[in-house]
């Protein structure tokens, strides 16, 4: 059974956390973390009352609630063109198949491909927003060779510092405000603040005093 510790299915079998009510415990090897871990087998209670897998500690600690149908829900909610997703969506697509675009050749143009799973902006979208997208987060690709894709697993949610460090073009990026920081490739400023050891994300802006009153105002929600 390897190491990871055995929960006890009795305590967690018809009970329920948010929408998921959960049916069986399994325990599914990770090849990478080399240990076992617990999922809670579920049924969603919306309407389609799909039975999902999800990581037992991921429901235990409130960070998934649903089969995804909440955030679903709240995205349709928020409205898609009104999304930054939607910007992101749309730059992914030119910059693979749009030749006129001014970073082409970085990735179509050396074979990066828009994968057909995401065509659909809205499957892209709920996709982005199941694996915790937040305004102010981009996406990129986990292999930097390989494609814009989520049928093979190759996108991930990130930050524009994550992503900037990714390229390894991490050049200083120094604004002379502490918490701003300037992304040269997304040409955006990024502000952060450091709390309880965490670098948490306030925002990315095009304009430097955006991004230096969100710092500001992160100050006084923080460390008030
Ligand atoms: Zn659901
Ligand atoms: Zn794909």
């Amino acid at each position: 059974m390897g190491t990871g510790h055995k929960l006890n299915k009795n305590d967690y079998i018809n009970k329920v956390f948010g929408r998921l009510k959960v049916l069986d415990v399994i325990y599914k090897y990770s090849e990478k973390q080399k240990r076992n871990y617990a999922y809670f087998v579920c049924e969603c209670q919306c309407n389609n009352k799909p039975i999902v897998e999800i990581k037992a500690s991921r429901i235990k600690d409130g960070v998934t609630s649903s089969c995804g149908c909440y955030r679903r829900e709240l995205a349709y909610k928020h409205g898609l063109r009104e999304s930054d997703l939607y910007d992101v969506w749309c730059d992914i697509k030119s910059r693979c198949e749009t030749e006129s675009h001014a970073r082409y050749n970085d990735y179509g143009g050396r074979g990066i491909k828009f994968c057909n799973c995401i065509s659909d902006c809205v499957i892209f979208y709920n996709w982005c927003y199941d694996n915790g997208y937040e305004k102010g987060l981009t996406v990129d690709r986990i292999d930097n060779d390989g494609h814009y894709c989520i049928c093979k697993n190759n996108l991930r949610i990130t930050d524009y510092i994550q992503q900037g460090r990714n390229r390894r073009v991490r050049k200083d990026s120094g604004t002379g405000h502490i918490g701003v920081m300037f992304v040269k490739r997304a040409q955006k400023y990024i502000a952060s603040i450091g709390v309880d050891y965490k670098k948490i994300f306030l925002g990315s802006f095009t304009d430097i005093n955006e991004a230096i009153a969100a710092r500001k105002a992160g100050e006084l929600t923080y460390w008030g």
